[in-house]
């Protein structure tokens, strides 16, 4: 339970970097969260490290975000490092709680991050700009507030590569090397992730302040959240509940695009859940390379909870545990209140399947009906039964067609010495040809959603292992290229299209923390 006194409150910092503070990059800081009541948060500088080095600097996103990246000098790796910090900054590290694996932790908290601050981007879009990796602060229980390079370089990698599939998610602006060891199951390379997000608001802040009894402080965080977020709800006859409607349809919508492209995140609990509905704390995250509709990665959820196709009815879960803690503003009486709320939550599988169910008739080129998803699923159920590789299987379909020769990768060997399968082609392509829209129209815009390049787990572990065993980064800018630009064809990439060989196949992915 936190007292007072153990949130300092801005102007009490403990911990003051190196003594220095500089500008970023022309950034324009206007800092919000740092000014709700100091039971939100603790402010805390990050733990200055020993030798930063810059391996990566997201440079389309600094242009994004107002900064020059060309003058991205050594001061601006003191501050990505955490070692200096910009003058208008505030830092702070958000508390929240969440349910994890289904078990209630009242308090959690940013334990190994800082948000340094808010920024307005170029297009007036107000950002956090967090360090991830940052130092010990009063949340971090038993942990050493740090991050190592593998799990960063993977953070870097997919949030990237979800941002060009057009999936809301925080974003990846920075790796720093600390120069440090970290302890894990083995001494580590440390590394600092700066993470750009849309906010860091969780479900799990909001339960935070439930599990306190805190019903000011839920009204005061709901009131920012909505101005901040959703400031359409305020038209809303009980904004609250516009609030709650909007966070449904945004989550509804993030986990459909999850779906669409075989993305499994892995770790669902209620404080990785935004309520900006962004893909949030990429840990045992993975995109599946053969498609099975129970896949689980994660080493630790050996009950399958986060499943490829629990994360719809894990995301309906987490949406219950939000709504539950808006109850008490949302009306006075508990009975209206909870009647209200379900009736918001009920618009949860129709949003949900109305997004998944156009994309996967989308996927495969035809208009969204009945008998066109009685079509998809049958091709879900041979993908299944080939373990045909999810995203290969779409990118190739049209390839029936334009190059029934060429329809001869693995993925498409396998399918095509499946009877059923070959049932199934005859009945997509007269679809596909009767079709009003012409077939180029229709290839073309199937290949504009079902990508060429994810970022796929063997190659993002390849990746790692020359970053940490030579220091070479090249791989990564390579691996980048391609998830960056992922429906266009590169011929010079089409190695890093490929699904891995079964020596190459990574099985279970780690929390790395
Ligand atoms: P995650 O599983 O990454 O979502 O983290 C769950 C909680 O554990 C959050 O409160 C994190 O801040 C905290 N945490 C994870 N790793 C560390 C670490 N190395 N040191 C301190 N806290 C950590
Ligand atoms: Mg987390």
């Amino acid at each position: 339970m936190p007292t007072r006194t153990n949130h300092t409150g801005i102007g009490t910092i403990e911990r003051k970097n190196n003594g220095q503070s500089k500008h970023l990059g022309n950034l324009n800081f206007d800092n919000t969260y740092s000014r709700l009541p100091e039971t939100f948060f603790q402010a805390i500088a990050p733990k200055p490290v020993s030798n930063p080095r810059l391996i990566r600097l997201n440079k389309v996103l600094a242009k994004e975000l107002g900064m020059d990246p060309c003058i991205v000098e050594e001061r601006d790796l003191d501050i990505f490092a955490g070692n200096a910090a910009p003058s208008e900054s505030q830092q702070i590290a958000m508390v929240y709680a969440g349910h994890q694996f289904g078990n209630w932790v009242p308090r959690l908290g940013d334990g190994r991050a800082v948000l340094i601050g808010e920024v307005l981007d170029k297009k007036g879009k107000r950002r956090d700009i967090q360090l991830k990796g940052s130092g010990p602060t009063m949340f971090s229980r038993m942990g050493d507030g740090r991050a190592t390079v593998g799990p960063v370089i993977r953070e870097y990698l997919v949030s990237e590569g979800m941002a060009a599939l057009r999936i809301p998610t925080t974003r990846s602006l920075a790796i720093v090397t600390t120069g440090e060891l970290v302890a894990r199951e083995r001494m580590e390379p440390g590394a600092v992730l700066t993470r750009v997000a849309s906010s860091h608001i969780r479900v799990g802040t909001f339960q935070y302040f439930y599990g306190q009894k805190d019903e000011d402080a839920i009204r005061q965080l709901a009131d920012y959240a909505i101005n901040r977020h959703y400031p359409e709800a305020l038209k809303d006859s009980n904004p609250y509940l516009g609030f709650l409607r909007c966070v449904v349809e945004r989550t509804a919508e993030l986990i459909s695009s999850w779906m669409l492209v075989g993305f499994i995140h892995g770790v669902m609990n209620t404080d990785n859940s935004s309520i900006a509905g962004e893909t949030i704390d990429y840990g045992p995250c993975a995109f599946m390379d053969e498609f099975h509709a129970n896949k689980v990665f994660s080493s630790i959820d050996t009950l399958g909870r986060y499943a490829y196709n629990q994360q719809p009815s894990i995301g309906l879960w987490n949406l219950s545990r939000f709504a539950e803690t808006l109850l008490c503003i949302i009306d006075h009486n508990k009975e209206q209140s909870t009647a209200k709320a379900r009736g918001i939550l009920e618009t949860y599988w129709p949003t949900f399947e109305k997004n998944f169910h156009s994309g996967l008739c989308q996927k495969i080129g035809v208009e969204h009906n009945e008998e066109n998803l009685s079509l998809i699923f049958r091709l879900l159920d041979h993908m299944s039964e080939t373990r045909a590789d999810f995203t290969n299987t779409f990118r190739n379909l049209p390839k029936l067609i334009t190059a029934p020769d060429i329809f001869n990768g693995e993925t498409e060997e396998k399918l095509r010495s499946h009877r059923a399968f070959l049932d199934w082609s005859i009945e997509w392509k007269a679809k596909i040809t009767e079709q009003k829209e012409s077939l180029d129209t229709t290839f073309k815009n199937m290949n504009k959603i079902n990508p060429l390049f994810i970022p796929r787990n063997h190659q993002i572990q390849r990746v790692i292992d020359f970053a940490i065993d030579a220091e070479d980064y090249q791989p990564l800018e390579e691996m980048l290229t391609a998830i960056t630009d992922p429906f266009t064809e590169n011929s010079k990439l089409m190695h890093l299209a490929k699904q891995p060989q079964p020596d190459e196949e990574i099985k279970q992915t780690f929390c790395g923390t």
